[in-house]
């Protein structure tokens, strides 16, 4: 074998193309790789039928004829990444180096280049760049989620305290006068502080979840009620839902959140006025969706859609909307939290449901929501309650580190008709529940504690008492604590602790339930939770 003939084979049976070209765009030699990269069955074949190599190989000429003149005036260029078109019209993405070759004199004598097919590469670590991504989104999430669940146990606390003081007020103020509005207001803001605590729970999903059979239409309806009052007149909201449309299993109040959420966004972004479309459909069999949306279980799904004819946004900005913190709006404004959207994505996630969202700039948005359809029927007739005369008579040991929380609670439940002993430590509860245990029907404590906390505090009653009764009062939601607890104890009370609640739940366990509002804990309905 001559040289000559060792380095033809070198050419022939390189595993990467290598090829020869004019300046002008023609082909005049190629090896086996070159033509098998771009999809043709021999060198023969691809020289004859390609013409114009930046017309026909590259998918965009225009960077060929950049990178010919680069080429001519430097002699080279090295590793440049480059969309290339094969025989059958796909697209692989190749990576290029390229020189002139030149006589003697100086002038370009033909080009020649290499190109390998980084295709699969490519693909390979754009993946890993959004295995990267949600990696990082899942610590973002996992990090605020912490955080809120750290501030929730101490400002449930206080908004405890303000909640339920004020409604005292309140019940000893006449109504019309101004103090009692004023009350009113704040009231209502100690609201909107203990809905913003849930929000914050509900996107960390440390949110006190209950739920239950909803009637997606239903709340639909009460919501689009609840909007349509702070609406601009030139905003219509316009319904179509399905009859007969599956009920899902849900938190009613999270399915308010999410509705609401997506309303006010879409009010939002029609300043001039405009029309918010909500439909619901059965969509049965979702295949589709589970090809769409990698993790989503196969099965029966209801369907949420909501289109505004609204400003729409751009692609930079639907990029990061559901991030936590992302918003368009003025921070100055009220309106722009930037959680909204991130909470509506966490209510769908903890549904076991999935979100997309349409827009384009100037002509508006529509969010599709994808819940599953719930399987099992109810069931029915719930237990029936204890004889609903029955007095209670019993007595409540309160424990609470939180002077006002236990002050609070301690009003309610005289109210109700209860005596109540307290404590301020587990180490005091201790003692009491050693000395009273014989009258005491019902502990209620208090978990997070300084001296001795609710946990040891509950191991010690139950080696006084194995059968004592235990509400627990968290700031966390009940799947928050650990099993062994939820053992022994009788419920979970959540806080912010509703008064009413409070009672109600002490009214269950202790076996005197259905008695009826308690006069002064007056019922009301809340977006959240109710
Ligand atoms: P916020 O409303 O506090 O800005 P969200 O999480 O609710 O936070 O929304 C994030 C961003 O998504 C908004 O700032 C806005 O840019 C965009 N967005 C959400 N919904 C719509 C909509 N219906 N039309 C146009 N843009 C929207
Ligand atoms: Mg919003």
């Amino acid at each position: 074998m001559d040289c000559e003939e060792r380095y033809r084979r070198l050419f022939a049976d390189a595993p990467i193309g290598i090829f020869q070209a004019t300046p002008d765009g023609r082909l005049l030699t190629v090896n086996a790789a070159h033509a098998r990269i771009f999809g043709y069955a021999s060198p023969e074949e691809e020289i004859a039928s390609v013409g114009h190599v930046g017309e026909e190989h590259w998918a965009d000429p225009e960077k060929f004829r950049q990178t010919i003149e680069a080429v001519l005036a430097k002699g080279h260029v090295a590793a440049v990444e480059t969309n290339f078109v094969r025989k059958d019209g796909s697209f692989l993405v190749g990576n290029l180096h390229l020189q002139a070759l030149r006589h003697s004199d100086g002038s370009v004598a033909c080009l020649a280049g290499f190109v390998e097919d980084v295709t699969e590469r490519k693909r390979a670590e754009q993946e890993q760049e959004k295995l990267r991504d949600r990696l990082i989104h899942a610590r973002k999430m996992q990090a605020v989620g912490t955080l809120a669940g750290g501030i929730a146990h101490d400002f449930n606390n206080m908004l405890t305290v303000i909640l339920g003081y004020t409604e005292l007020l309140m019940e000893s103020t006449r109504e019309g006068t101004p103090e009692y509005a004023d009350l009113q207001k704040i009231l209502e803001t100690a609201r909107n502080g203990a809905d913003l605590v849930k929000s914050l729970l509900a996107f960390s999903r440390q949110d006190d979840s209950r739920p239950q059979k909803v009637n997606l239409n239903r709340r639909i309806e009460q919501v689009r009620k609840l909007v349509s009052k702070s609406l601009p007149k030139m905003i219509s909201i316009d319904l179509d839902l399905a009859e007969n449309l599956a009920p899902i299993h849900a938190d009613p109040g999270q399915i308010d959140q999410l509705l609401v959420n997506l309303s006010e966004n879409a009010s939002e972004a029609m300043p001039e006025g405009g029309k918010l479309i909500i439909q619901t459909r059965n969509v049965p069999h979702a295949e589709q969706l589970c090809r769409n949306h990698p993790g989503v279980e196969p099965g029966d799904y209801v369907l949420i859609r909501m289109s505004d004819t609204g400003s729409g946004m751009d692609e930079h900005i639907a990029e990061r909307i559901f991030d936590p913190f992302f918003t368009s709006k003025a921070r100055d404004s009220r309106k722009g939290t930037g959680l909204g959207l991130a909470i509506v994505q966490g209510v769908v996630q903890q549904h076991c449901g999935c979100i997309e969202c349409h827009s384009e700039a100037g002509k508006g948005t529509t969010f599709s929501i994808y819940l599953p359809a719930m399987k099992r029927p109810e069931r029915t007739a719930a237990p029936k309650r204890p004889d609903a005369q029955a007095r209670p008579t019993r007595t409540i040991l309160l424990v609470d580190d939180e002077e006002y929380v236990r002050d609070l609670a301690k009003r309610a439940l005289l109210a109700a008709g209860y005596t109540v002993l307290e404590a301020a430590n587990g180490i005091q509860a201790v003692h009491v529940y050693r000395k009273k245990q014989e009258s005491i029907a019902l502990v209620i404590l208090d978990l997070i504690m300084p001296e001795m906390g609710g946990k040891r505090c509950l191991e010690e009653l139950v080696k006084i008492n194995p059968d004592v009764k235990v509400l627990v009062m968290t700031g966390f939601a009940a799947d928050q604590v650990d099993d062994e607890l939820k053992r022994t104890v009788k419920g979970f009370l959540t806080k912010p602790l509703e008064m009413r609640r409070l009672v109600e739940e002490v009214d269950n366990t202790v076996g005197c339930g259905n008695r009826g509002p308690q006069a002064g804990w007056s019922d009301r309905s809340r977006l959240t939770g109710s």
